[in-house]
């Protein structure tokens, strides 16, 4: 059976030429999106298999592409728009999750931290060598125990001579076995979440250690680890004067939300091209599976969900770009974009039949890596109660 001619620059136009983007942010987004074709992709599978994290040498190359700290300005970094930021986002998750997701972490949660609530001085140690790649940084928020639930954590911050005395364990820390610093989240004084505090704990700190949090089958290009925090003795100067009460984190998970929103589509993108390309060569009962009536109604969805999760994405970046964009706007952009990818990288995986439970193809690694993502940074659930207290005016949580 004969297709139509050029069914490759239909997926162009519908896909990629779905959003009206200026110069500037298509360039960002063709220049982030090459790199990931050209240095990441070869031997991606290769890697997961083998849990290994993507070479060190990326990190360089990351930095000289703008993506750290892409839309913070003044110490060194780049300055652009929200819409680059997230357009780059996008390109990189198209590669991987966790390549994504380490990014995510140094730009949104770490240098976003210093940026947003940190003091000058900290801001001119931390800011440029973050930009330049050479300070590596992590977010400690989630704790063993305390998960959905940040308010309730455990971590202490005690004023002493010479400076804070920290206690305490964080669990799941994107980047802490390499960081060389860490943003820990710790309650001075009383127990409420107001009394929440944020704190730079540089790498070597005696009391501070940073395991390495083996056994995942999810996000396996970032590591992933703990902060504990034995009587950790920190300077006085070490605390974030600007990040009062749980706000202040929540602050910075609201901006890493909103790229995290925008890699999902690069993930689903991924998962829809290599269904699409394997229905068109793979033949059954005398023709390609993609001429089957059941196999276009899913590509159709796919292809759809991809437009629209950028579309939506689009509208959240402008929305944030004047300066509009509300954390609902965020959680409902979160939700949506995170599960739709799931779903289709699912139903991707199930179009490649038994080749698509191998790492040769795509799906499957977005698959596993979506797990996390669908968990991280507010769950599913927690996002739609956010979205439900705005609606109705009722926490549910
Ligand atoms: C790979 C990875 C990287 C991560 N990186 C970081 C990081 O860099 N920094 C950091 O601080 N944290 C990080 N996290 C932690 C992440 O943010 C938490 O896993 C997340 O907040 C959920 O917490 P939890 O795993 O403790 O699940 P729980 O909070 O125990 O939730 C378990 C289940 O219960 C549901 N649930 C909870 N409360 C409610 C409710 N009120 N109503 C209905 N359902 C509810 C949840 O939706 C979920 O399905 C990372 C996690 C992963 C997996």
């Amino acid at each position: 059976m004969e297709s139509l001619p050029n069914p490759a620059t239909n997926i162009d136009l519908l896909l990629a030429g779905s959003i009206h983007l200026s110069e500037e942010e298509q360039m960002v987004h063709e220049t982030v999106f090459d790199w990931v074709k050209r240095r990441f992709l070869p031997g991606v599978g290769e890697r997961f298999l083998a849990g290994e994290p993507f070479p060190q040498e990326f990190v360089r190359e990351l930095a000289e592409l703008g993506v750290f700290g892409t839309s913070l300005k003044g110490y060194e970094c780049p300055g652009l728009g929200a819409v680059s930021y997230g357009l780059a986002m996008e390109a990189l998750e198209y590669g991987d999750s966790g390549l994504r997701s380490f990014v995510s972490v140094q730009s949104s949660l770490a240098m976003y931290g210093i940026y947003r609530y940190g003091s000058e001085e900290q801001k001119q140690k931390w800011l440029p060598r973050m930009t330049r790649g050479e300070v590596i940084g992590c977010f400690g928020l989630t704790e063993p125990d305390w998960g959905s639930d940040p308010g309730s954590l455990v971590t202490r911050a005690e004023k002493v001579d010479g400076g804070w005395l920290l206690n305490g364990a964080k669990m799941w820390i994107t980047s802490s076995p390499i960081a060389d610093i860490a943003i820990v989240w710790a309650k001075v004084g009383g127990r409420k979440s107001s009394d929440i505090r944020g704190f730079l704990v540089e790498r070597g700190t005696p009391g501070m250690q940073t395991p390495l949090i083996e056994g995942k089958m999810s996000l396996r290009s970032s590591d992933t680890g703990e902060i504990v925090l034995d009587d950790c003795l920190i300077p006085e100067d070490a605390i974030l004067p600007e990040a009062h009460g749980l706000g202040a984190p929540l602050g910075c998970l609201n901006q890493a939300r909103y790229g995290i929103a925008w890699g999902a589509v690069g993930a689903a993108r991924a998962c829809f091209e290599s269904a699409l390309q394997y229905t068109r060569e793979r033949p059954q009962f005398g023709a390609p599976i993609a001429s089957k009536q059941l196999v276009q109604d899913k590509l159709a969805a796919m292809a759809t969900f991809v437009v629209n999760a950028r579309l939506l994405a689009l509208h959240v970046g402008r929305l944030k770009e004047q300066g509009q964009a509300t954390p609902f706007h965020v959680s409902m952009l979160k939700r949506h974009n995170v599960a739709g990818a799931l779903e289709v990288a699912r139903t991707a995986r199930q179009l490649l039949g038994a080749n698509g439970i191998t790492t040769e193809y795509t799906p499957i690694r977005h698959m596993l890596n979506l797990e996390s993502v669908i968990t991280y940074e507010g769950t599913h659930e927690i996002h739609s109660l956010i979205l439900g207290r705005g609606l109705t005016g009722f926490a549910a949580f």
